[in-house]
């Protein structure tokens, strides 16, 4: 068999983000020893909080170009709210890298490892799951560098939705609802009662579904889809949105499971991809030790998927299973879930599990 080596780029970042990444790196070299033919190149790279402090420039060149030249990026998190750059806004390289890379969508898995950790009643291990893609280069983040004089009385953001960004994001949803190969149903979260440019969306998102005739779909306000999401979320397979609706309905999401440190993202672009925890850098607990990687483990298996090789695809199942394996024990969880396991310790867990 020919060898095949993946190259990842690993961006540790700020806050907890290092403590994560380096968890699963290591869960990826335990399950790299188990691969025919298949090995993963590790390459860590400078970014962030740390980065801007020391050379005043958050995304260096470099990192960046080896991003750009690598089959996936690891990322941790960025940005403390401590360090802002001169406008007040904080060091966000992500958004950066969002952007120069095209990552136009952010796929967010949402699935319930366990009933104790949703504040749902009545939801059991895998009754809640659905995936949340989220457009993540335009929207009304794009109007983000807008800026205004001190002495301004108004300021605004422009929700900016153009044919091409609205097109690739819902075919990019209708292809996440296909190999889910679950309800195969794709339901488009807007304002369409309201705002014009989420009318244009909807007109968008109707005639990509044309191309889809395997599938369903369906619109659903964004208020609404807040209320169902909490009384109903098994309605939902495929949502997909604008970005800023998708930032605030990915933390709801997120809680439905336990909370940030169990949502795992990938940002897919058209010739790249950044796998990274929907979490940001908590500095509230950095370098405590106590940060739950398993969001960060969750994204690695969605990378691994990613790379579409059958050995990867394997591998990709055999974290999941042994992630689902150390969570179906409920005394295994970090302090955010209520538990008292250290990162140390969960990670140990998943590598066991992996080698039983
Ligand atoms: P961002 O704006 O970058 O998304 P945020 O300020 O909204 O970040 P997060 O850092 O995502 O917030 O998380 C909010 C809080 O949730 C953290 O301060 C921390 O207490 C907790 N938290 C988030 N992720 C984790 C994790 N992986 N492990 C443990 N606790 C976490």
């Amino acid at each position: 068999m020919n060898q095949k080596t993946f190259t990842i780029a690993v961006l540790g970042g700020d806050g907890i983000g290092p403590e994560c990444t380096s968890a699963t790196v290591e869960v990826l070299k335990q399950i790299e020893t188990t691969l025919d033919g298949v090995r993963f190149e590790f390459e860590e790279h400078l970014v962030g909080v740390g980065e801007y402090l020391r050379s005043g420039i958050a995304l260096p060149d470099s990192t960046f170009d080896a991003c750009k030249n690598s089959d996936a990026v690891l990322l941790g998190a960025m940005g403390i709210p401590s360090v802002r750059y001169p406008d007040g806004t904080e060091i966000a390289p992500q958004l950066e890298l969002r952007e120069r890379l095209q990552l136009y969508g952010g796929v967010r898995p949402i699935e319930l490892f366990h009933a104790n950790d949703t504040p749902l009643k009545n939801y059991d291990t895998g009754q809640i799951d659905f995936v949340l893609v989220r457009e993540s280069t335009e929207g009304l983040f794009s109007g983000r560098d807008a800026t205004f004089s001190p002495d301004a009385n108004e300021a605004t953001n422009v929700m900016r939705i153009t044919r091409h960004g609205a097109d690739r994001v819902c075919r990019l949803a209708f292809e996440v609802a296909r190999k889910r190969n679950k309800k195969k149903h794709v339901t488009l979260i807007d304002k369409a009662n309201v705002l014009s440019a989420m009318v244009f969306m909807r007109e968008v998102f109707d005639e990509v579904a044309k191309d889809y005739p395997d599938c369903t779909s369906d619109h659903c306000y964004v208020d609404a889809a807040a209320l169902f999401m909490v009384r109903d979320p098994k309605r939902f397979d495929v949502m997909v949105t604008e970005n800023m609706f998708g930032d605030i309905l990915s933390d709801l999401a997120a809680g439905l499971v336990g909370g940030m440190g169990m949502a795992p993202s990938g940002d897919i672009g058209v010739d790249a991809a950044v796998f990274q925890p929907s979490h940001g850098s908590a500095p509230d607990i950095a370098g405590q030790g106590i940060a739950n990687p398993i969001a960060t483990m969750l994204s690695a298996a969605m990378m691994l998927e990613w790379f579409e090789h059958d050995e990867t695809l394997r591998a990709a199942k055999t974290l999941r299973a042994a992630i689902s394996k150390v969570l179906a024990d409920p005394n295994n969880r970090t302090p955010d879930m209520g538990g008292k396991m250290k990162t140390r310790q969960i990670t140990q867990s998943v590598i066991d599990a992996l080698e039983s």
